[in-house]
């Protein structure tokens, strides 16, 4: 069964549609944190980003600028929050890659992550992910 996003690609579930025509989509989230919350998806279908193609991740920093520059002309805001629920431990609910870009304007009151401690012994994980890159 295709996936909630890849059946609105497909045009068989409506929605507010941007732009898809390529590799990558773009239409309005259907409960929109902020006026102008789009949500940029991948035609193909992988629940994360990683999984995701080689030629599918190059074509994603064109279009994700694009999106951008599109929702700040839009809505007039200064900001926009890019935001991955990669997986559903971090809050992913629909399991189909997407990219939130939410418009942000100075003291709008909405979330912004929290900075962390500093002091914090960054080495062992460090030289974790030094191992894991290789
Ligand atoms: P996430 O929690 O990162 O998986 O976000 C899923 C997002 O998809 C939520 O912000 C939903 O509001 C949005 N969403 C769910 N169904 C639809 C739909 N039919 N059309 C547009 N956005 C949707």
């Amino acid at each position: 069964m295709p996936s909630l996003f890849s059946r609105i690609l497909a045009g068989t579930l409506p929605a507010a549609i941007v732009a898809n025509d390529g590799p990558w989509a773009a239409f309005l989230d259907i409960a929109p944190v902020a006026p102008g919350h789009l949500l940029v998806v991948p035609r193909y279908e992988a629940p994360l980003l990683a999984d995701l193609p080689p030629d599918v991740l190059a074509a994603l920093g064109p279009f994700l600028a694009r999106a951008v520059r599109a929702v700040r002309a839009a809505t007039g805001a200064p900001a926009v929050n890019i935001l991955v629920n990669d997986g559903a431990a971090a809050g992913q609910a629909v399991p189909h890659v997407h990219l939130h870009v939410i418009p942000r304007t100075t003291g709008d009151g909405r979330w912004t992550p929290p900075h962390g401690q500093t002091g914090t012994d960054l080495a062992p994980t460090l030289a974790a992910l030094r191992v894991a890159w290789r």
